[in-house]
């Protein structure tokens, strides 16, 4: 008899049925005259219980194996098992294949090292949390593939061996043997590609991409990882957002079944900075940045004097529990940021304490309290000096005291667009100014006028889609102007001579009709990681490289032999120690 079906297929309603099943052995208890197994599937466990009489072969955890026999209603159901109802009453179990010891326990909760995980990742995947990850991220690319075909969009590919593209990371190489002393690049993003087929008459185009970039990696940063990438011509920008929305909502329901409230707020990039500290605020809790530069304007504090920004935070009821040690942390958060410290006024008694406190007139006290709504038992922490560093700041410590007062109600979801980014920034250590998102990205019209006189003054026609925090896509209006387009890269510091060894084909074919086009682009990991309920990356790539950019099973990258380096015209003079 050949399997009859998925474990979980069973139920109450195949009472009686004969069944073939196949598996692996999750767990076995011997109870001497009678013998459970639980066997696993992909689609989950259901209990195999072999009465006396039946003589099997010796099964051990993780062995492969058929089982035949007959679904029977189990005296008490096992709530935990979605088939907890029934169990089959075996008639014969052969072993297909037997398993050694497996070095990591094959069950949700496991105590094993990541380095071991990823080592025998075949192992790890066996494991049902990581099984259902992937299963997120299959549904979220069956409904991205579904909801754009429904939208006319068709799916291209386009090269992974390719030139570099400008999304301002360092690029992946892979050197020509052909062309020796020349390099490919891999794709940071389809981005340069995309735009062409827009020129190239497609109107909608997708792809689930893939994308390299070699940064250093965190808990949400893989060296490859996958964008659902998109663009699109003669929409605008609302029209544009709005048929995004149209797709989030499709991936949220069809994933975890959650209805997406549409149309999404959208905040400025002003604001969010302003009220958040952050371009890809969480806005699941309430504490915000209050702008307190007016009530310090007499201020005798000489931090507080001839600064840019004054704001601060209230973060409630943690004055109590704030000691020396923390507000030392606090402090040492602030130096990382590039500021000098913070002040930090405690609210005990509904009096203001503090070293602080001092500094204090009782117009400011007043003002604080009554613009601030404190209560008592609140903490107050102040930052002043530069814009760009006050509001990061404290949009990390609001995210901190979030995170650990536990603000954020679990299995909420908050979505977001942040619009109208600056469309240049300004490197902080050495000046030099870069596109914010990439330099195809579309400047606002009104802003034009300052190309020439305070680029950095310059919106664009950028957008981001934030969910919880993360910054779970990107995009932007396109420059379709030639003259604007050349004007952006001079702007970049990119000479005549750059432009065309780096993007003369792109510059080129925008002589031959090209239509006004948007996009964006977003991360199919990301997206998993926050619709599987995960906060590593590495959980939802079959695949992934650790924090080192290896792969501790296949032990990528390695040493090639010399015939190949010779090849490729290779000599390393600088060896990994
Ligand atoms: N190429 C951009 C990115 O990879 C997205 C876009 O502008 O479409 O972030």
């Amino acid at each position: 008899m050949e399997r009859t079906c998925f474990n979980t297929e069973l139920s109450e309603k195949n009472v009686g049925q004969e069944v073939c099943l196949v598996g692996w052995v999750s767990k076995k208890r011997n109870l001497g005259s009678i013998v459970f197994i639980d066997l696993r599937d992909r689609s989950g466990i259901i209990q195999i219980t072999v009465n006396e009489g039946v003589t099997i072969p010796d099964v051990r955890n993780e062995y492969v194996i058929q089982v035949k026999g007959k679904v029977s209603l189990k005296e008490k159901a096992n709530p935990n098992l979605k088939t907890g109802m029934i169990e089959i009453i075996a008639s014969e179990v052969n072993v297909i294949n037997t398993a050694k010891t497996t070095p990591l326990i094959i069950a949700d909760e496991t105590d094993a090292l990541e380095d071991t995980r990823l080592k025998y990742r075949y192992l790890d995947l066996r494991r049902p949390i990581m099984q259902k990850y992937m299963d997120v991220r299959h549904t979220i690319k069956m409904a991205v593939h579904e909801y754009l075909s429904k939208e006319h969009f068709i799916e291209v590919e386009t090269p992974i061996l390719t030139l570099s593209t400008p999304e301002g990371a360092r690029d992946y190489l892979v050197p020509s043997r052909v062309h020796h002393g020349k390099f490919y690049a891999l794709p940071q993003s389809p981005q340069i590609f995309k735009q062409l087929l827009m020129i190239g008459g497609f109107e909608r185009y997708y792809q689930i991409a893939r994308c390299f970039r070699d940064e250093d990696l965190r808990a949400d940063r893989q060296p490859d990882f996958t964008q659902i990438d998109i663009e699109t011509s003669f929409l605008d920008q609302n029209q544009f957002l709005t048929m995004m929305e149209g797709l989030i909502k499709e991936i949220f329901a069809r994933t975890i079944n959650y209805e997406v409230k549409l149309p999404l707020r959208r905040l400025t990039y002003k604001e969010a900075m302003d009220n958040y500290g952050s371009d890809k605020p969480d806005t699941r809790f309430d504490i915000k940045l209050h702008d307190v530069k007016a009530i310090f304007a007499k201020s005798e504090f000489g931090g507080f004097k001839d600064v840019e920004t004054i704001k601060a935070i209230v973060v409630p009821g943690v004055s109590a529990s704030t000691s020396r040690k923390v507000i030392d942390e606090l402090t040492l958060e602030a130096k990382k940021f590039g500021l000098g410290g913070l002040s930090v006024i405690k609210v005990e008694n509904n009096e203001f304490s503090g070293s602080f406190v001092k500094f204090l007139s009782e117009d400011e006290k007043a003002a604080l309290r009554s613009d601030l709504a404190i209560k008592d038992n609140d903490l107050l922490i102040i930052a002043a000096g530069k814009y760009n560093r006050v509001c990061p700041l404290l949009g990390a410590l609001r995210l901190r005291y979030g995170r650990e007062l536990g603000l954020i109600k679990p299995g909420t979801f908050d979505l977001l667009w942040v619009v109208d980014f600056p469309l240049f920034e300004r490197d902080v250590e050495n000046g030099q100014i870069t596109s914010t998102h990439h330099p195809f990205t579309r400047p606002r019209d009104e802003d034009l006028k300052y190309l020439d006189s305070d680029p950095t003054k310059i919106l664009s026609y950028a957008y981001d889609i934030v969910i919880n925090g993360y910054e779970a896509g990107g995009g932007s209006l396109r420059i379709y102007n030639q003259d604007v387009q050349k004007k952006i890269f001079q702007v970049l510091g990119l000479s005549d001579e750059d432009i065309k060894r780096k993007f003369g084909f792109f510059v080129d074919a925008f002589q031959y009709g090209t239509p006004p086009h948007a996009g964006m682009a977003f991360g199919l990991d990301r997206l998993t990681m926050i619709l599987g309920g995960t906060d590593n990356i590495r959980d939802v790539i079959a695949f992934p490289k650790n924090l080192n950019a290896v792969c501790p099973m296949s032990g990528a990258p390695n040493i090639v032999d010399q015939a190949q380096l010779d090849d490729l015209g290779i000599a390393v003079t600088d060896w990994e120690k």
